[in-house]
């Protein structure tokens, strides 16, 4: 299954709602009335680095995990075809500017004894 691409336009509509929370950090930093004239431009930059690095992990970790939830809680051993169950299984990922835990499903086939990670595409062994 090809992997949907989106438009420049539909990406900057994505950009412009993230944009929109920018009031919420700015409340929850520095309270309804902004930052002091005491708070510099390296202290703003922390925090809007914080809050955009917190928005793609976030992002990221739940689109993994809603991928994962698609996956099947049994799988086909690749090797000898038994049909074997997944378990939850996150491992770290490192992704632009941001950590996420990457949630997938593991499977472990007891005559092969051996473990195997579904497709996510659900195609066959890969
Ligand atoms: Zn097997």
């Amino acid at each position: 299954m090809p992997t949907p691409r989106f438009t420049p336009e539909e990406l900057r509509q994505l950009h412009d709602l993230a944009r929109q929370w920018a009031k919420i950090v700015s409340k929850r930093a520095f309270g309804d009335d902004g930052p002091g004239l005491d708070v510099d431009f390296r202290a703003m930059e922390q925090i809007a680095t914080a809050a955009a690095r917190g928005l793609t992990e976030g992002t990221l970790e739940l689109l993994l995990q809603q991928q994962a939830d698609k996956l099947s809680t049994e799988q086909p051993c690749p090797a000898c075809g038994t049909l074997c169950p997944t378990t939850p299984h996150t491992r770290p990922l490192t992704a632009d500017g941001a950590e996420v835990e990457q949630t997938e499903r593991k499977a472990h086939c007891p005559d092969c004894r051996r473990d195997f990670f579904p497709p996510a595409d659900g195609s066959g062994p890969g």
